[in-house]
């Protein structure tokens, strides 16, 4: 019998990327275009659905291979509207499932990328079996994935779980959400620059601003300096990664979860970052929960979106 085999969708604010997924985790006929989002939702749907055809053509698909498309948030996945993205500008209330379905007349569902996260690394990924799951994407900005019991926590909205805003500090920096405190103000990506960029005009940020040459002070330069002793970048990272295990130690209390995987560009400073959160996280959690939890990354890299995006589709059109 033939495979299971769906189409997965990565809609980043630089590049769409497609791909047709096996049940087994086989990615085929990879295929990109650049977003361009400043065409607008009507002009990036097209050209997804454009790319969405032309792998299924490759592959031979029938017409009723479903589509999962892993989007940057916040939107609803009951609706398939994309409520407003910070990284695609100028979408606001998108009927985006109900517009490329009217293209392709394919099955289409959305997820915002941190829950398709969570799904991919679940069915593909480092938690393959398991069931209660903490996903962290540590980028940019910080997004992650819920998984209890085997299901996706996501709300009524399916707007949940926006594990990056979750508060460490009720007087904390200002957000990119809006709120202060958020974990993402501290151990973001670009909460890790901001400090850097800090301290740079002071004489501690000698080495840094050394590194960085005539470029930008961004969070690889503070790994750097960190890793070559520099006492104010070992600082930073020290820092944010306090933040990191303030809130996995909340997340240990509420979930009682079997693993953390942590994803993103961020978490490729590893024990720099991940050290003290761990160090934290004890202080912010019951014993027997946190005993025995594995702390992990993700093996799924750079294909994280076109995993989770199968994982999707698989989950919500059936595996048969
Ligand atoms: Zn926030």
């Amino acid at each position: 019998m033939d495979e299971k085999q769906v189409i997965g969708v990565d809609l980043g604010g630089t590049n769409i990327r497609v791909a047709v997924i096996t049940a087994s985790g086989e990615l085929r006929e990879r295929s990109h275009a650049p977003t361009h989002a400043e065409e607008g939702p009507d002009a990036v749907i097209r050209r997804i659905g454009e790319q969405v055809e032309k792998v299924a053509e490759q592959a031979g698909l029938d017409k009723d291979v479903p589509v999962g498309i892993a989007s940057p948030g916040p939107l609803n996945p009951r609706t398939g509207v994309v409520l407003y993205t910070p990284n695609l500008p100028g979408w606001r209330d998108v009927p985006f499932v109900e517009t490329l379905h009217r293209q392709i007349s394919r099955p289409v569902t959305l997820q915002n990328d941190g829950n398709c996260g969570a799904l991919g690394e679940r069915r593909f990924g480092s938690a393959q079996g398991v069931d209660n799951l903490i996903y962290l994407a540590l980028g940019t900005g910080i997004g992650g994935g819920i998984i209890s019991e085997g299901v996706l926590i996501d709300g009524q909205h399916g707007l949940g779980a926006e594990v990056g805003h979750v508060t460490v500090a009720m007087d904390g920096p200002r957000c990119t959400c809006g709120s202060v405190g958020c974990v993402e103000s501290f151990a973001s990506g670009w909460a890790i620059q901001r400090e850097a960029e800090a301290v740079a005009t002071t004489a501690d940020g000698d080495a840094m601003r050394k590194l960085a040459g005539d470029g930008n002070i961004h969070a690889g330069i503070v790994a750097q300096a960190a890793r070559e002793g520099d006492p104010a970048a070992k600082l930073i990272l020290d820092r944010a990664g306090r933040a990191l295990g303030a809130v996995m130690g909340s997340f240990v209390n509420l979930f009682d979860p079997e693993m953390i995987v942590f994803g993103g560009g961020v978490a490729s400073l590893g024990d720099l970052l991940i050290e003290p959160a761990k160090r934290t996280m004890q202080m912010h959690s019951f014993f027997d929960m946190r005993e025995g939890m594995k702390i992990t990354y993700s093996t799924l890299g750079a294909d994280t979106g076109l995993y989770g995006a199968g994982a999707l589709a698989l989950s919500v059109f059936g595996e048969e």
